[in-house]
């Protein structure tokens, strides 16, 4: 901090000045050095104007004058008033005081007009620019071969849409938005709170404009003003062969349209797919329960398994098959949404017990019965094995 001057010498008083006087110091020097108030000489203006806030947020405050008398303004640990030091970061001053503008009278529209010109302001908010619409959200209910496959969709959706009759300006056509007179333009306006840390400059939005910058004298007719209007869309969906439940597709632009020239905000489009009667899945797998017979089971067969798409493959199990068998068909799962693999189908055999049997069947039973008159043997496994 070599180089800083004296606080005190900053403005002007000496250092038993009460604080009645340092604020009416400082309130000479701040409009006297306010930038705006020196057009032929803002750098300058602006250099003092700075030195002239860090000297009062300073002094105005008992606790720093009190370090300041103390230390100097180099403090303990040199925080004088750098960037990040406890008396506040590089701009910290410009964005609250624990000094009030609002009992200098004039002064606050000083203020005001100094914060709202971008100097040093820390607030100043998006909105004064074109901002991006609103994004929109939207679901759509697929079968599971929907999914499987791919599909494409439309969604009927209510959406702000650009009024094509003044296209967007909210103006009568013939006429056009003049610019806001309590907010010259810019949407925002700044307001001095009082909060613990002291009066805090924030900016909030223009009541007499709600932030655009711009007022309507005679508006358009079919959106009242608004330059957008209640439409309902219908929206073409592509669906990739392979989506998974819960998954989103983005539709870029088809968001509600933008302020000030702002591009459209985006839809999300949320996939749900139904429970299939037959298939599960679980990732890029299709899974299946197959009924078999305890003949097909004991004997083998070629059984004719259904393929999500519709098809059926003929598989053949062996003989001796249990209940419970898992058996994989290549490349008959879903497809990666990128398309780059596919996934396999696995299907688990379950034996059905005949409820029922005729004569005949019964009979041809007994008599295989008699061959195999033994229970067979408890299998030794697990903890007795
Ligand atoms: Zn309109
Ligand atoms: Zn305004």
């Amino acid at each position: 901090m070599a180089g800083k001057r004296d606080y005190y010498e900053v403005l002007g008083v000496s250092k038993n000045a009460t604080d009645e006087e340092l604020k009416k110091a400082y309130r000479k020097l701040a409009k006297k050095y306010h930038p705006d108030a020196n057009p032929d000489n803002k750098k300058e203006a602006e250099a003092k104007f700075k030195e002239i806030n860090e000297a009062y947020e300073t002094l105005s405050d008992s606790q720093k004058r009190r370090m300041y008398d103390q230390f100097g303004p180099d403090g303990p640990q040199g925080f004088g008033g750098g960037a990040g030091g406890p008396f506040g970061g590089q701009g910290g001053y410009y964005s609250y005081t624990t000094s009030g503008f609002d009992d200098f009278g004039d002064l606050g529209d000083i203020f005001s007009s100094f914060f709202g010109g971008g100097f040093g302001s820390r607030n100043s908010r998006a909105h004064q620019g074109p901002t991006k619409g609103a994004d929109l959200k939207a679901s759509i209910d697929i079968t599971f071969e929907d999914a499987y496959l791919g599909c494409e969709k439309e969604i009927l959706l209510t959406r702000n849409e650009t009024c094509t009759h003044c296209h967007g300006s909210g103006a009568k056509p013939g006429t056009s938005p003049e610019t806001c007179q309590v907010c010259h333009g810019t949407g925002t306006v700044t307001q001095v709170q009082t909060t613990i840390l002291g009066q805090m400059q924030t900016q909030r939005t223009c009541s007499n404009c709600h932030g655009t910058g711009k007022v309507i004298k005679e508006v358009c007719e079919e959106c009242k003003g608004k330059g957008t209007i209640r439409k309902q869309a219908r929206i073409k969906v592509k669906v990739p062969a392979g989506i998974d439940d819960n998954q989103t597709i983005v539709l870029r632009n088809e968001g509600e349209p933008g302020a000030k020239g702002g591009p459209k905000g985006d839809l999300y489009i949320v996939i749900r797919i139904k429970k299939h009667s037959i298939f599960t899945r679980k990732g890029d797998k299709v899974l299946c329960d197959i009924p078999i017979t305890f003949t097909q089971a004991t004997l083998g067969a070629d059984l004719e398994i259904p393929m999500v798409d519709g098809s059926k493959e003929t598989y053949r199990i062996p003989e001796g098959t249990q209940s419970g068998t898992k058996f994989t068909i290549r490349n008959k799962g879903f497809k990666s949404v990128n398309g780059s693999y596919q996934g396999d189908y696995i299907f688990t055999v379950q034996v059905q017990v005949p409820k029922r049997l005729s004569k005949e069947q019964r009979d041809l039973l007994l008599q295989l019965a008699k061959t195999m008159n033994e229970q067979p043997p408890v299998k030794k496994k697990g903890i007795f094995g």
